[in-house]
């Protein structure tokens, strides 16, 4: 269904630090099907919009200051229940917290830098897709 879709970010740490390709093999053998994938570096205004909902948070800032200080690697993902499915293979959003086997658990270093972002409802997930992909960059 066209609807079944979530948004991915392989975050900059672990862009960093070479788990592209490890993050995408567990995103495969999970069996989600990638229908739009690149690599961009995010401007500080960009950052800031795609988090504009955690504006009002202590965090914001350095959220956005992490989160352009490298490249990361944007997707969206195919899969029955994808929002859901997503967040259970990605995990908590505090690594220490996460569960055995999760993306967060093996690849997060702290609640900031836990790896990977996953869209947390339908429509959000089809907001965000729509801020990092035309309509000519998606493949469903
Ligand atoms: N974050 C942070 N400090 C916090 C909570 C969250 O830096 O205390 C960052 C973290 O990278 C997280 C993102 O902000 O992934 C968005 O937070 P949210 O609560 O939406 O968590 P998520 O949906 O990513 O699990
Ligand atoms: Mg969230």
């Amino acid at each position: 269904m066209r609807s079944d879709i979530t948004l991915a970010i392989i975050k900059p740490n672990a862009v960093r630090t070479g788990k592209i390709g490890p993050i995408l093999a567990m995103i495969n053998e999970a069996g989600f099907e990638i229908i739009a994938l690149k690599m961009v570096k995010l401007t500080k205004q960009q950052a800031e919009s795609f988090y504009e909902v955690h504006r009002e948070k202590v965090f914001f800032e350095s959220l956005v200051e992490f989160m352009s200080s490298g490249p990361v690697v944007a997707m969206i993902l195919r899969h029955r229940n994808a929002v859901d499915e997503f967040r259970k293979l990605i995990g908590n959003t505090d690594p220490a917290k996460a569960e055995p086997g999760t993306i967060r658990k093996l690849y997060g270093i702290s609640v900031q830098m836990n790896a990977i972002h996953g869209s947390d409802s339908i429509e959000n997930a089809i907001k965000e897709a729509s801020f990092f992909f035309s309509e000519i960059e998606r493949f469903y």
